[in-house]
């Protein structure tokens, strides 16, 4: 049996079941650690199946008045949650640099994005309104239904505290679901803090609960037979299983993988100094902001003929003047570009990635290994590191870094970028920078990516439409937010209705024709 607790007396993070904090009856736990100081600050229990199961039965309990609750009122109550997110935007933006690194405007711009899928979200009464046709047949009419699945779950990295369960919950709500997440063991409270708000705006007790953990707990929710569907986002290896297990266990699912986004850079774009510039601004924002921990960072320049030159030395140029520094404070009186990783482990991943490109002949142009904050010396930080004349055999072009590396390749031809990009097993994201239309309509058409931006570096699709790549960027079907999303978190039912009357039909044995 869960307790209640008082989160004032503790520092372990606790859990949210039937609209309260309750403490993990399991007795593992992990540190929660501040990427900037390198001191852990929290510790954040992993559940077990009992912990998990508590959760899922709230949210079964609370099922069925959720269901029924009309759209209008569940979207009122997503409206009153969408002001207390932007009244708390500050406060949720701290809660995100103290665990993940990334510096503070950064983390509001992505609680902002987050509040655009509740506003998304919020229109439910219309998204979910079904299709009508009367006299289908002699006196017979027909209507679909949209209906919701039942409890829905929620499984979270570590890069988007609170954008990505954004992506899902909102709309899975909105859609007469309950909900369980489990966010990233590493960044933790900011789910607690939704958790909050929402029971603030007036959600039902039981309808949103959060369950923290690692394999254990994940494992517990893909065998758990009273949810319905799972929504996933997380790295590449991860995804696969979270797809192959709960679609085997007869669940819906959406599972988001990794990436290696390409940005092509065609020659057009080096004929004069603004274009250039414009190109190199926003390839290093896209390479560098948040530390390069974005799934939809660009972390592979493709040049294109005589852009290449120029490029390199302008990306070279950029990118050693970044300010790196802790995502809460000051650079020279400045708030830093960048911050520190989300862990000592992973930036000693990253940087070992830097030697390899070395050991396996790329030409180091900037190197970001070594790279200290004085008044920081514990710190998970990294320099920015690039690399030009990057061959596709090797190791730091196959593999997804997810760090301040940013790779550039060379190729004589649009044709050949595109060629290259699309024999790359991940899709998620992707660009090209030229002032040509009719090259960026080509690009735009045979490029074979999810989400692909023309001179827009990071094309995260605006909550109305919806996001998810292709190849191992993505298992499942239905993309989340937008109207996939809700095609996610429903399920269509078709009504075919007569009423008895004068012409009633005597019994019929053939195979009903209604024309
Ligand atoms: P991760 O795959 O390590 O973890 C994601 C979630 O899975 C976490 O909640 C974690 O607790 C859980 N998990 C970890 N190991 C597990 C296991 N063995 N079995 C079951 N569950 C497990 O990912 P991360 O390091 O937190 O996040 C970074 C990754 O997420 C990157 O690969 C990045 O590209 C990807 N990502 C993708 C998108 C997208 O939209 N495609 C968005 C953000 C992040």
């Amino acid at each position: 049996m869960n307790k209640p607790i008082d989160t004032q007396a503790t520092q372990s993070v606790p859990l949210w079941i039937d609209g309260k904090h309750v403490v993990a009856t399991s007795s593992r736990a992990g540190d929660i650690t501040n990427p900037a100081t390198g001191r852990v600050t929290k510790r954040v229990p992993f559940c077990n199946a009992a912990d998990i199961d508590a959760a899922v039965q709230a949210a079964q309990r609370a099922f069925p008045a959720w269901r029924d609750a009309p759209p209008l009122r569940r979207a009122r109550i997503l409206m009153r949650f969408r002001e207390l997110l932007d009244q708390n935007k500050d406060a949720l933006a701290q809660l995100i640099t103290a665990e993940h690194g990334k510096t503070l405007a950064d983390a509001g711009g992505s609680v902002q994005r987050g509040i655009e899928v509740v506003e998304f979200a919020m229109g439910i009464p219309h998204l979910v309104k079904g299709e009508h046709s009367e006299e289908v047949g002699t006196g017979v009419d027909c209507h679909s239904l949209r209906q919701p699945l039942g409890v829905c779950a929620g499984i979270t990295p570590f890069n988007f505290p609170v954008m990505v369960p954004l992506w899902m919950f909102p709309v899975a709500l909105a859609c007469g679901n309950t909900f369980v997440l489990k966010p990233s063991e590493k960044v933790p409270s900011a789910s607690l803090r939704m958790a909050e708000l929402l029971k603030e705006a007036g959600l039902p007790d039981g309808v949103f609960n959060v369950v923290h953990g690692d394999k254990e707990a994940v494992d517990a929710l893909l065998n758990h037979r009273d949810i319905k569907a799972i929504s996933f986002v997380g790295s590449t290896p991860i995804a696969k299983y979270i797809y192959e297990t709960a679609a085997r266990n007869g669940k819906r699912v959406q599972a988001l993988g990794g990436a290696k986004n390409h940005a092509v850079v065609l020659p057009d774009m080096a004929t004069n100094a603004h274009d250039l510039d414009f190109a190199a601004d926003a390839l290093i924002g896209a390479a560098y902001g948040s530390a390069g921990e974005r799934c939809m960072a660009i972390s592979a320049v493709v040049a294109v003929g005589a852009a290449a030159d120029p490029l390199v030395a302008k990306l070279k140029d950029k990118a050693s003047k970044l300010k790196i520094g802790p995502g809460d404070g000051k650079v020279d009186g400045q708030q830093p570009d960048m911050g520190p990783l989300v862990t000592r482990a992973h930036r000693d991943k990253v940087a070992g990635y830097v030697d390899k490109g070395v050991a396996e002949g790329a030409k180091l142009v900037l190197d970001g290994r070594g790279f200290k904050v004085t008044e920081y010396q514990d710190g998970h930080f990294l320099g920015a590191s690039l690399f030009d004349h990057v061959k596709t055999d090797m190791t730091i072009y196959k593999d997804e870094i997810f760090g301040p590396v940013l790779v550039v390749l060379r190729t004589e031809t649009l044709d050949d970028a595109i060629r290259m990009i699309n024999a790359n097993p991940y899709a998620n994201g992707t660009a090209v920078f030229t002032r040509s239309g009719g090259a960026a309509r080509k690009f735009e058409r045979e490029i074979e990516v999810g989400m692909v931006g023309i001179n827009v570096p990071i094309p995260v699709p605006i909550a109305f439409f919806s996001f998810g790549g292709w190849r191992n960027s993505m298992f499942g079907d239905q993309h989340v937010h937008g109207m996939e999303g809700v095609r996610f978190y429903t399920r269509g039912k078709v009504v075919t209705t007569r009423w008895p009357d004068a012409n009633a039909l005597p019994a019929g044995f053939n195979m009903p024709t209604l024309g």
